[in-house]
């Protein structure tokens, strides 16, 4: 594949777990507008239909295939189809995720509460990227020289969050587990770091966005006094999927409009 510009995607193909919706989406439409093939992997056929559709006639091609990463045996076929499609896996972003609410203390919490919370936002992250890692290490051993995964985390990851203690520790587990995979995919091509978005306007935080308390205690605090959108995610998607980062690894990137350095 003859590519005119490093940050063109063209031929190359990537998964976005919960790429139907909000910081998925914006991950979704970037690389397929640089010419990328795109997988959603996400459960509601609706939200994965209309996101086809919404993105139809970019440079890349966008499908979804239906799929709960929290089970195993879907992420496996999820892949398979992928690959059956498009001809390979070269990027996987684990985007899927759950919040955690953030209205009930820590000592109100149930293990069930837990339980879920690492089911979407680990057990997920760890089948599709064994699924996809899997293709990866073939492909580079059959010549495909690049792998990229990218763990989508939050600035949960560094910030203590009251009342959600179970959605930040699966998100600083993310930024670990990446640094972890970069260090063992390395020789096969792989890329492996984590993304941590500062607060977005999605379906996640609709409620907390629309908090009046919650927004005058933030946006003053947020240089570029506004909350995140998806589209705020395409251009670090782009770049982490070009060949321009295939020497960075094991970082975990934050986009948060400024917040973390106030
Ligand atoms: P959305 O609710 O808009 O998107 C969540 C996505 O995850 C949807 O596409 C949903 O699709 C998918 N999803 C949820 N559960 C599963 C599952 N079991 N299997 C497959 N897909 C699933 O939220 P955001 O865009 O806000 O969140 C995306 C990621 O960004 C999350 O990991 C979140 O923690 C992280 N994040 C978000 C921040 C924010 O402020 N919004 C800040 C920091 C991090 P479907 O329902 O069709 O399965």
């Amino acid at each position: 594949m003859q590519r005119t510009h490093p940050m063109d995607l063209s031929g190359k193909v990537a998964v976005v777990t919960g790429g139907n919706s909000g910081i998925g989406f914006g991950i979704t439409q970037g690389l397929a507008s640089a010419g990328c093939n795109v997988a959603i992997w996400a459960r509601d056929p609706e939200k994965n239909s209309a996101a086809v559709k919404q993105l139809e006639g970019l440079a890349g091609t966008v499908s979804a295939f239906a799929c709960d990463v929290t089970q195993r045996e879907q992420v496996q076929a999820a892949a398979i189809a992928t690959v059956q499609q498009f001809g390979a896996i070269d990027g996987l972003f684990a985007n899927a995720g759950i919040g955690g609410g953030g209205r009930n203390s820590f000592l109100s919490r149930q293990r069930s509460d837990w339980e879920q919370m690492i089911e979407v936002n680990l057990y997920g992250a760890f089948y599709a990227c064994q699924a996809a890692l899997e293709h990866m290490k073939t492909q580079f051993e059959q010549g495909r020289s690049m792998g990229r995964v990218v763990l989508v985390s939050s600035i949960a990851d560094r910030f203590g969050t009251a009342s959600n203690e179970h959605y930040a520790l699966t998100k600083s587990a993310l930024s670990s587990f990446a640094r972890s995979i970069a260090v063992e995919f390395a020789r096969y091509g792989v890329t492996a770091n984590s993304l941590l978005p500062g607060y977005t306007a999605t379906a996640m935080t609709k409620d907390l966005l629309e908090n009046d308390k919650f927004t005058q205690a933030v946006l003053p605090r947020t240089p570029m006094r506004r909350f995140g959108k998806s589209q705020d995610f395409a251009g670090i998607a782009i770049y982490l999927m070009s060949d321009l980062s295939s020497y960075h690894t094991g970082d975990s990137l934050t986009i948060d409009g400024g917040y973390s350095v106030t």
